[in-house]
């Protein structure tokens, strides 16, 4: 039996008061992922809590191995992913305590891998060729593979539909849609830089959300952001600009409620074998030439 079916990447304030959590360090070919893995249960699911930034929050954006966190994730079991994210709201309309559940994403991050399909084999064995006649085989799982998915719909519709149904049913109507527009960090924006992603018709601005999305498509995973709008972005706001002490403030503000809308998601997302959206077959027979977990 797996170990878990759903997972949570987010802070300690969505696991801590759990009864009976079992932590457990987990290993993968990319690495550590940012700390232990916490496996409980709601509802009847088998949940793994992964705190994004690490329990101290000691990982700054660009520094998280988020490779290694969805992998861990899926060698237990996980096969659905819920991504918690604070973030700045580029419309004046979705001030701090708006809930985005967003259905599009732009990366204007710079210096992240963002693939597991890197034309590099993964450690291991060598193949059967190796005593360097022949050139290999295709299928060796040696031989760099060039994959290529698609991430039109970065968002898995039945998780999304399950997050809106949840912030409802706590009275915490949600904005469902828009663009969560991700930078590199740790840096906020300029005003300038704010001023554009609004433009463009952007919805809000976060440092997490990607590659998080995309390596969950790349392991067939279904994913959800949750976007928690903890301040007005630079360009949005007439002040000084956001402060990281402000994001947190707003942030603890709305964890319990955020933690609420969290498990009852949880509880309503469609059981693993259930499960009929797209990204169940995201790579649609290929021969990735890696071996998923
Ligand atoms: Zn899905």
């Amino acid at each position: 039996m797996a170990d878990a079916d759903i997972g949570v990447i987010g802070g300690s304030g969505f696991y801590s008061f759990l009864d009976d959590v079992t932590e457990i360090t987990v290993d993968t070919p990319y690495g550590r992922p940012s700390d232990s893995v916490f496996l409980g249960e709601i509802a009847g699911r088998r949940v793994a809590f992964l705190p994004r930034h690490g329990r101290d929050h000691h990982l700054p954006p660009h520094r998280i191995n988020y490779r290694a966190n969805l992998w861990a994730l899926r060698s237990l079991g996980v096969r659905q992913v819920l991504g918690p994210c604070a973030v700045g709201g580029l419309r004046p309309e979705y001030g701090p305590g708006t809930l985005l559940i967003p259905d599009q994403l732009v990366d204007r991050t710079k210096a992240r891998v963002q693939t597991y399909f890197d034309g590099e084999p993964l450690p291991g064995p060598a193949s059967a060729d190796a005593t360097g006649n022949g050139g290999g085989t295709e299928r060796s799982g040696r031989v760099p593979h060039v994959v290529h998915l698609s991430f039109a719909d970065p968002y898995c519709p039945a998780g999304r539909r399950a997050a809106v149904a949840a912030a409802r049913g706590r009275d915490w109507e949600p904005v469902d849609g828009g663009t969560l527009v991700v930078i590199e960090g740790p840096r906020f924006s300029t005003r300038a830089e704010s001023r554009w992603h609004a433009a463009q018709g952007w919805s809000v601005v976060g440092m997490t959300g990607h590659p998080e999305a995309v390596l969950a498509r790349e392991l067939s995973l279904c994913y959800t952001s949750l976007t928690l709008v903890t301040d007005l972005d630079a360009g949005t706001e007439a002040g000084a600009g956001v402060s990281h002490e402000e994001v947190l403030d707003v942030f603890a503000q709305n964890v319990g409620r955020l933690r609420e809308v969290l498990f009852d998601a949880v509880a309503a997302l469609p059981g693993t074998t259930a499960r009929d959206c797209p990204c169940v077959d995201a790579h649609a027979g290929r021969d990735l030439g890696i071996e998923l977990p």
